[in-house]
C-alpha cells in the first residue's frame, strides 16, 4: 500500500463529484461540509447537487451506455479495467483507509479491513466478467434458440454510510462487469471515498461517463436519481422506510429494483455449543463497526442449560469493551452522526424503561472528545421477544439476549421479527445444523461462525423487510443484468 493521505492534506479539501469524466462542483455551488464523527469537527466539503446536477450525471451515464467506447468494449476489456482498479485500490490502499475511517469514525484497522474487501470485490469481478454464459434451448424442430446476459444499461447506486468503500465496491464492481454505465449517490454523512474511487476508475481506463458520482442529500439528489426516466436500475443499502419511497420512485418509471435494507439477525446457541469458539464471535458481530451493520448479529438465543454461563461470559466482555477515537483504534469507534446516536440512545433508554435487564455496559475512552458521537455497549439479558429492542433494528453497539427451551422455540425466535438477513447456528450436532440452517429464515446462515458482512463471494440478500434481489459473489451478475432470448429458424 501506498501514498498516505495525512490528515494536513484532507484539511479543508472542496471534494468535487466525478461527472463524465470530470470534476464537477454542484451547478448552485452550494457545500456541505464533512464532519469527523470522532471530534465532530468539519474538516472538509462536498457539493450539494440537486436535481439538475443528476440529470447531468444521468445524461453523462446514458450516452456512455448508448454510445460510447464502453458499449463497444468486450467483456475481457471490461475485466482489466476492473483490474487496474483493483491495483489502483491496493495502492492508494493506506490514503483510503485514513479517509474513511476519518470520514465516519470507524476504527483504523476496520477502515483497512474495508480496503481489502473493496479491492476483493473488484478484484473479483474484473475476473468474472468474460464467465458469465448464456444458454442453448431445446426448440422446434428448425430452430436454434440462445439466451445472452446483457446490462441493465443506466444503474443508480444510492450507498448509504456505514461501509462505503465495500458497499460501492459490491455495486460498482457486479454492475461495471456486466456492462452497465453508473451513477453513484453515497450518504452525505460519507461521500470522500466513493469520489477518490470514481477518480481511481478514470486513472484505470474507465471511460468517461461510465462511473459517475453525485453527491448532497437523500431527499434532493437521492430522490432526483431514483425517479430519473433514464435510469434503468436502481440498487439501495439502507432502512425499509427509505427503501419503501425509492421503490416508489422507481416504480414509476416501472425500473427494477435491488434492495438491502438491513435486519435483526440472530445467532442461535446450543446447549452443545463451542461456548469459547462462539464468545468472541458473538461479541464481534455485533460490535464491528459500532453496530452500524446490516447484517450486524444483533440477537443471541441461547438454550436454557448455558444461559446463565453465556451470558455471564458475555457480559465479561462487554464491561471491558471500549469506545474511541478512530485512531486510537479501539474496539469500537463513533457512530455517524448525532441523529443515529440520538436514535440509539433512544432505544436503550426505552427498553431500560420498560425494565430489560442490562448485564454490562462498555465504557468511552476517558480521552475521547465530549463532541464525538460515541455511544458506549449495552448486553440486555433475558429480552422479551415482542419488545422494540427485539424486534426493531438499532444500528449501534447494543446486544439483546434471548433464553430458549427446544429447538422448535429457537426456530421460532430466530424467524420471529420482520426480517430475514444473516442468523447464526452453534452447536456441534450435525443433524441439527441442516435442519436449523434450513427452517432459518434468512439469506445467509452461517455454522458455527459468522461473517457481518464478509464473504465478497457469497451470495447475500434479505428476505421479507430485509429486501429482495441478491448482491456479491456470482450471483450478483444476474441482478445485473437481463436475459435476451434470440431464436433462429434456419430450417
Ligand atoms: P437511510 O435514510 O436509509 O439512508 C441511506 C441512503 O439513502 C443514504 O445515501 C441517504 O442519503 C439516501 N436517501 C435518504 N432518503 C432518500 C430518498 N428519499 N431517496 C433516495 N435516497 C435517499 O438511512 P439513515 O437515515 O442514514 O439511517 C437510519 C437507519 O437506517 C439506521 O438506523 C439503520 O437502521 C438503517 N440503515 C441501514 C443500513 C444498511 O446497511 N442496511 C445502512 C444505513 C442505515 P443521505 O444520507 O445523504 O440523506
Ligand atoms: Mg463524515
Amino acid at each position: 500500500m501506498g501514498t498516505h493521505l495525512s490528515a494536513t492534506v484532507t484539511e479543508g479539501r472542496a471534494f468535487m463529484q466525478v461527472i463524465d469524466g470530470r470534476q464537477a462542483d454542484a451547478l448552485s455551488g452550494k457545500r456541505i461540509d464533512v464532519f469527523c464523527p470522532s471530534d465532530g469537527k468539519a474538516f472538509a466539503s462536498i457539493p450539494a447537487a440537486g436535481r439538475s446536477d443528476v440529470d447531468l450525471a444521468v445524461t453523462a451515464a446514458r450516452r456512455a451506455f448508448d454510445e460510447g467506447p464502453w458499449s463497444r468494449m468486450s467483456a475481457i476489456e471490461r475485466g482489466r479495467c476492473l483490474t487496474r482498479l483493483f491495483q489502483l485500490v491496493e495502492k492508494h490502499g493506506d490514503e483510503l483507509a485514513a479517509l474513511e475511517s476519518r470520514d465516519t469514525g470507524k476504527p483504523i484497522r476496520q477502515g483497512k479491513a474495508d480496503v481489502l474487501g473493496a479491492m476483493r470485490y473488484y478484484e473479483f469481478y474484473g475476473g468474472a466478467c468474460d464467465k458469465v454464459h448464456g444458454d442453448t434451448i431445446p426448440f422446434l424442430d428448425g430452430y436454434t434458440a440462445l439466451t445472452l446476459r446483457e446490462p441493465h444499461g443506466v444503474v443508480a447506486g444510492i450507498i448509504p454510510w456505514n461501509y462505503p468503500l465495500q458497499i460501492l465496491g459490491r455495486v460498482a464492481g457486479a454492475a461495471l462487469a456486466m456492462g452497465n454505465t453508473l451513477v453513484v449517490k453515497p450518504s452525505e454523512d460519507a461521500s470522500l471515498t466513493s469520489i477518490r474511487i470514481a477518480e481511481l476508475a478514470l486513472e484505470a481506463g474507465f471511460p468517461e461517463g461510465v462511473f459517475n458520482v453525485v453527491t448532497g442529500y437523500g431527499s434532493d439528489a437521492g430522490a432526483a436519481l431514483s425517479a430519473h426516466p433514464l435510469v434503468d436500475y436502481v440498487t439501495f443499502t439502507g432502512s425499509p422506510l427509505t427503501g419503501t419511497a425509492i421503490q416508489q420512485a422507481a416504480a414509476l418509471n416501472n425500473r427494477g429494483v435491488t434492495m438491502e435494507l438491513g435486519g435483526k439477525s440472530p445467532q442461535i446457541v446450543f446447549a452443545d455449543a463451542d461456548i469459547d469458539a462462539a464468545l468472541p464471535v458473538l461479541v464481534n458481530a455485533i460490535i464491528q463497526n459500532g453496530g452500524q451493520t446490516c447484517s450486524a448479529g444483533s440477537r443471541v438465543l441461547i438454550e436454557r442449560p448455558i444461559y446463565e454461563e453465556v451470558a455471564s461470559k458475555l457480559a465479561e466482555r462487554f464491561s471491558k469493551l471500549v469506545a474511541g477515537p478512530h485512531e486510537a483504534d479501539l474496539d469500537l469507534g463513533a457512530l455517524i452522526n448525532p441523529k443515529q446516536r440520538e436514535r440509539v440512545r433512544s432505544m436503550v433508554a426505552a427498553a431500560r424503561e420498560a425494565g430489560v435487564a442490562v448485564l454490562a455496559e462498555g465504557a468511552i475512552h476517558p480521552d475521547a472528545l465530549r463532541e464525538g458521537y460515541y455511544h458506549r455497549p449495552v448486553l440486555f439479558g433475558s429480552v422479551d421477544p415482542s419488545a422494540e429492542i427485539a424486534r426493531e433494528e438499532v444500528f449501534g453497539p447494543v446486544l439483546a439476549l434471548f433464553p430458549f427451551e427446544s429447538e422448535e422455540e429457537a426456530v421460532r425466535l430466530a424467524n420471529g421479527t420482520e426480517f430475514g438477513l444473516v442468523a447464526g447456528v452453534w452447536t456441534r450436532d450435525g443433524a441439527r445444523q441442516h435442519r436449523v440452517a434450513k427452517r432459518v429464515r434468512a439469506g445467509q446462515v452461517f455454522v458455527n461462525s459468522y461473517g457481518a458482512g464478509g464473504g465478497i463471494e457469497l451470495p447475500f440478500g434479505g428476505f421479507k423487510k430485509s429486501g429482495h434481489g441478491r448482491e456479491k459473489g456470482f450471483e450478483a451478475l444476474y441482478d445485473m443484468s437481463a436475459t435476451k432470448t434470440i431464436v433462429f429458424n434456419h430450417g
